[in-house]
């Protein structure tokens, strides 16, 4: 399903002579480089073949696997060419990927920094940002001092509210339906049988506003909003991370009524079967059960809420009743959405005019981040413009346009192109159909 033509020519070219080495990994090169994942490993693979054990070739059929999410796979691939010294950095960094997916946050950071140290210009900042968790290299250690939870990840009361989400009108009906209706109107709920309870598992590109989403919902709930990201949760010692999650839940319990809010959950809560490590299937079970809670009233209360942007890979024990039981597509922001973002994010801000619809018109293929980065880069040359000017400067249509010119967004086409293969290839039982018009739509 790849869309453009000049990739299509050199398919064409590759099929007709299969043999051609240098032919199959350029196209190999680029199908990655434009995030045509699962195409990329096909070529790879086929181009293995011809070149066995090729690093450069591993390497990107392990960079497939493992933007892919199949993390195991990725490190399979990996891991006769990691055991050697000297191997090539980048693979290094892919490792690391891959294992922070898998969970293991102390190997992946070794890994990471080592191939760093070796090869500065291998650094991901992204990856980086992920890892910055305090990381050691040592092997691990059997059990560790347990840490007083409370003092890492704290319940804040949350100032955002559903007004301060521009768009998304369907998603937000499916929250407060899920989330706000049992809780305000309880007697409602009990005619119809129905109990609150189940968590949500908000999906989409990166930056697309589920985090800002969940967090607005615990703001029109009036409830405390406990965010956790990966680092809060795993360790490098084992056992530790299964009692961070207990603490993680105990904690909110104590704080109902209250949003607990999981960002990136893919890596807490992936299929069980890809994984390589005893104790990362230790992490999921541990994670279900506290879903679960002891009995009907454990999680009363709380609200689960769960954010990811792979979710074709958590394990379908999620997916049952009481657990993440309802999955909510968050989409990429469509032009009247974009111009809302902006108003939103404008609000406050000394305008002199805007042209909402123009700068939105400009953005296709950005998501809520991605305007939001225009938006503070904007302010912040209009600061040093009324810093010099000594009085304050207004912001401008003109502003905005200028930067959308050299501000690419991110993601959103390759995340829907991963997104395509997995409706396509993997829809039996129909959980993706929400995203059908999203990606069968044309650009
Ligand atoms: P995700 O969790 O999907 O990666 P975020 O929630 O972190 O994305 O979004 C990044 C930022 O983009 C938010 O902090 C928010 O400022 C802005 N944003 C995204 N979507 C919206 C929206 N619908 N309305 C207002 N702001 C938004």
């Amino acid at each position: 399903m790849v869309d453009d033509s000049g990739l299509q020519a050199l398919r064409e070219a590759a099929r007709l002579s299969p043999d051609n080495l240098p032919l199959r990994r350029h196209l190999a090169d680029l199908l990655l480089a434009q995030g045509y994942l699962a195409e990329a490993e096909g070529e790879y693979r086929a181009a293995l073949v011809l070149a066995p054990r090729d690093p450069g070739i591993t390497a990107g059929l392990a960079e497939a696997f493992a933007r892919q999410g199949a993390y195991g796979a990725a490190m399979s691939a990996l891991e006769p060419f990691l055991a050697q010294p000297g191997y090539p950095p980048r693979m290094g960094v892919i490792a690391a990927r891959a294992l922070l997916g898998e969970g293991d946050l102390a190997q992946a950071g070794f890994r990471y920094h080592e191939a760093v140290m070796r090869e500065p210009g291998a650094a991901d900042a992204d990856l980086a940002a992920r890892l910055a968790a305090p990381v050691k290299a040592e092997p691990q250690p059997v059990d560790g001092p347990a840490e007083p939870y409370e003092e890492e990840v704290a319940a804040r009361r949350s100032s955002v509210t559903f007004d301060d989400v521009a768009g998304m009108e369907g998603v937000k009906e499916a929250l407060r339906v899920k989330l706000l209706l049992p809780t305000q109107q309880p007697e409602l709920f009990a005619a119809f049988g129905k109990r609150a309870g189940g968590g949500v598992l908000l999906y989409g590109p990166p930056g697309g506003g589920k985090t800002h989403l969940a967090r607005a919902a615990a703001g029109e709930l009036g409830a405390a909003f406990v965010s956790v990201g990966l680092a809060d949760v795993l360790d490098m010692y084992v056992g530790q991370s299964e009692r961070n999650l207990r603490d993680i839940f105990d904690a909110a319990r104590r704080s109902a009524p209250c949003v607990l809010f999981f960002d990136e959950v893919d890596a807490l809560a992936a299929r069980r079967s890809d994984m390589r490590q005893a104790h990362n299937r230790q992490v999921v079970n541990q994670f279900l059960a506290e879903l679960d809670g002891v009995d009907d009233k454990a999680n009363e209360g709380v609200l689960v809420l769960a954010a990811t942007n792979a979710p074709w890979y958590i394990d379908v024990a999620f997916r049952r009743p009481g657990r993440f039981d309802q999955l909510v597509f968050v989409p990429p922001p469509d032009l009247a959405a974009r111009a809302a973002i902006l108003r939103i994010l404008c609000r406050d801000k000394p305008l002199a005019e805007m042209d909402f619809e123009a700068v939105a018109k400009a953005t296709a293929d950005y998501v809520g981040a991605d305007l939001k980065g225009l938006v503070d880069r904007a302010v912040e040359d209009k600061l040093r413009e009324s810093i010099a000017a000594g009085r304050p400067v207004p912001l401008t249509t003109r502003d905005l346009l200028a930067l959308t010119k050299s501000q690419r967004p991110s993601s959103v086409l390759e995340w829907l192109a991963t997104a395509r293969n997995y409706v396509m290839h993997a829809n039996d039982s129909g959980a993706w159909d929400e995203l059908l018009p999203w990606i069968n739509r044309k650009r």
